[in-house]
């Protein structure tokens, strides 16, 4: 089973995120069950009531998670996500527990000091016919029932699927309320820049992925001038990653929506590209392109391909027409395991999602800091920070997949694990 959002490709999401820190964990000769087991599993997993009254008077019953997955290198970090996926509560609670081991790895990668968390509720807001009144009152009351486990030096929630900055100003204030109305901002990120939200934010993600193919173009050797760039779904983070490939010298020759894939060799600006989505509600029809299927998009003949739409688009099939010498993994999962092994034979370079899509919880990061401080940064400084940590993250990846002879996405996983580690092994358990 699979869901449109995340990194799932496998019965139990769960399974999945074992077994991939079983791996790096053959990788890095740590044979101890026990150690694999603590890194595996949650710290610790929350379920919660939620009684909400509706409109109409009746109560109805919710129920939520928060999943704290490991908080040896900092406080617990991840989205809160509203969301009703195939397999109901059961599968909800496997998946949050997988999506918050992935935070925890996620974030040694870029090594921001924090650990992996996420939580959520099932409901699906876009199914469900609720009014604001009822959605804010099912979002306070969640944030009521898990108020005692978070907070800013102990677990940062951000938004996720189908939750915005709305969402995590109410869940800010509710916190705030109940801790003797302090002003605590830096409880959540992802959170409006009137309510102390950190600039970049918005374009956080394509940025990262523009810093991630300009450093795997460096060790290609390959001119990011002229370099031809294929985006995938052409959303909030393969416009910004098209804006500031653009802008690194490279040009868009291809993109596509929902609605269809288009191609232009000659190359397509990719500021008019959003002006034509905005009129038209799609990329396709733009001027001088050539509309082609998904399969003729992803496996045209380009530098750099950014699957920036869906998971599992990238199947054994595809990864054999690949024409691409690097592919940026702006979208969760877009690549089946099946594919990886022969996009390495072919010697395409991987930026794996799990680094390539990390501007964003860099930025929460850094919204964190802000907040801790109270004092605020200019774009180009946020934007500044975030390279780096984007930048060692890339390096400290490719430098273990060189030393293990391995790909870059199990190179991602064995830096990640190998951080954790070191920390734990500072503190070792107590008591
Ligand atoms: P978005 O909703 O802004 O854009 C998604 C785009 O994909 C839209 O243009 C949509 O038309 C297109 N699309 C949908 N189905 C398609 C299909 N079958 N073929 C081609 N295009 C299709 O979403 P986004 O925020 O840009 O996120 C895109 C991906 O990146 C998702 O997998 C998301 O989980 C991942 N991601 C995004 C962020 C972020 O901050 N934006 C962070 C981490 C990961």
């Amino acid at each position: 089973m699979s869901n449109v959002y995340g990194t799932l490709v496998t019965a139990d999401p769960f399974e999945s995120s074992t077994k991939q820190v079983n791996d790096a964990c053959d990788v890095l000769g740590i044979k101890d069950k026990g150690m694999r087991e603590y890194l595996a599993m949650p710290n610790r997993l929350l379920r919660v009531k939620i009684p909400v009254k509706l409109d109409n008077g009746n109560i109805r019953i919710f129920t939520g998670f928060r999943s704290q997955h490991n908080n040896d290198r900092g406080p617990y970090k991840g989205g809160i996500r509203y969301f009703d996926p195939e397999g109901g509560v059961k599968y909800m609670e496997r998946e949050v527990m997988a999506l918050s081991s992935w935070m925890t790895w996620k974030c040694a990668i870029v090594d921001v000091p924090f650990g992996g968390g996420k939580g959520g509720i099932f409901l699906n807001p876009k199914k469900e016919k609720l009014s604001d009144g009822e959605l804010e009152r099912i979002t306070r009351r969640y944030a009521f029932m898990i108020s005692e486990v978070i907070g800013p030096e102990k677990d940062i929630p951000a938004p996720d699927v189908y939750t915005t900055g709305r969402e995590m100003t109410q869940i800010m204030d509710t916190f705030n309320k109940l801790n003797g109305n302090r002003s605590q901002p830096g409880v959540i990120t992802g959170k409006p820049i009137s309510m102390g939200g950190s600039l970049a934010r918005n374009v956080a993600t394509g940025l990262g992925v523009a810093y991630c193919v300009r450093e795997a173009s460096k060790v290609l050797k390959l001119k990011l001038k002229g370099a031809q760039v294929v985006l995938q779904g052409f959303g909030n983070a393969a416009t910004f990653a098209g804006v500031y490939l653009e802008k690194m010298g490279a040009k868009v020759i291809g993109a596509s929506d929902s609605k269809g894939s288009i191609l232009n060799p000659k190359g397509m600006k990719t500021q008019n590209l959003i002006a034509h989505k905005e009129k038209k509600g799609s990329v396709v029809g733009f001027p001088g392109s050539k509309k082609v299927s998904t399969e003729q998009l992803l496996t045209a003949k380009c530098d750099v391909l950014v699957p920036a739409a869906l998971e599992n688009q990238i199947n054994a099939k595809i990864a054999r027409n690949l024409k691409c010498k690097i592919i940026g993994e702006a979208a969760n999962g877009p690549t089946l395991p099946e594919a990886d092994p022969i996009i390495y034979k072919k010697k395409i370079m991987v930026i794996p999602d799990i680094l390539a899509n990390s501007g964003g919880v860099c930025i929460s990061y850094l919204e964190w800091v802000q907040n801790n401080m109270g004092y605020y940064w200019t774009f180009n400084e946020v934007a500044k920070k975030m390279e780096d940590n984007i930048v060692r993250g890339f390096k400290d990846t490719y430098e273990r997949s060189k030393k293990y002879k391995i790909d870059m996405r199990r190179a991602a996983m064995v830096l990640a694990v190998e951080r954790v580690v070191e920390a734990f092994n500072h503190k070792g358990i107590w008591p």
